[in-house]
């Protein structure tokens, strides 16, 4: 019942924050990142239609990918760090990936991806906030990586991600913007900008987000 109404309290949140900037809301869409949460909770959310579901632990991941396989059409999305002992699990689990952030990285999720699947989306992070500790390569690192994405056979360019840093200021923002819009201009295949979490939906949403990630508007607190 709570995770129903805060589904619901969520979408009209996007959808009030699209009337403020003026764009279609069935141009953003709902990740429910559900990381820590028990398969009992997303298949409350998928009982309400929600189909696309995000993952940080990769071990945690997969045995709820696998004990949900029953699920029609239910999309995982891995949005954690990626270290590169762990990419075979993200190329053989997950239709998206939201986090990569090197090269060598991206070398391994082509090569492990398994010809018989669909290619894996990619979106490449950014360290907008440039903060050390934060995963996410810089805004230069971003257009070689883009470059080597587009060009393997299997993967997809979709786009880029970030986590800004709290209460990260609003150019950082406008730039997010403007290196996802120069990558859409580039590369057809580009048409997302993974951009807002449950404190900062609106903010992202003003600033062209087409995906925004929410867990704990959605599930609750994680403990
Ligand atoms: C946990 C997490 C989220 C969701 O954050 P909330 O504040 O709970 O909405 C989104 N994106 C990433 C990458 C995360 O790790």
């Amino acid at each position: 019942m709570t995770i129903k109404s805060n589904l619901l309290a969520v979408k009209q949140q996007i959808i009030n924050a699209c009337f403020q900037a003026q764009r279609d809301s069935a141009d953003v869409k709902l990740l429910a990142v559900s990381k820590t949460k028990p398969t009992s909770a997303i298949e409350a959310a998928y009982a309400e239609g929600q189909k696309d579901f995000g993952e940080n632990y990769l071990q945690e991941a997969v045995e709820k990918i696998e004990s949900l396989q029953h699920l029609p059409d239910i999309c995982w999305h891995f949005i954690g760090p990626i270290q590169s002992n762990k990419t075979r699990l993200i190329a053989e689990h997950f239709s998206w990936v939201h986090s990569v952030d090197r090269l060598k990285i991206a070398q391994r999720l082509n090569e492990q991806r398994r010809s018989q699947d669909t290619p894996l989306n990619v979106c490449l992070q950014v360290n907008i906030s440039e903060e050390t500790t934060k995963s996410g390569a810089t805004a230069e690192e971003i257009i070689q990586l883009a470059q080597y994405v587009a060009e393997s056979e299997h993967l997809v360019l979709r786009g880029i991600m970030a986590i800004p840093a709290k209460n990260a200021p609003i150019e950082h923002y406008q730039k997010m913007q403007t290196l996802f819009l120069q990558l859409a201009k580039q590369y057809d295949s580009v048409d997302t900008l993974s951009l807002g979490m449950s404190n900062d939906l609106t903010q992202a949403i003003l600033h062209g987000s087409t995906m925004v990630r929410i867990g704990t508007a959605i599930f609750g607190t994680r403990t």
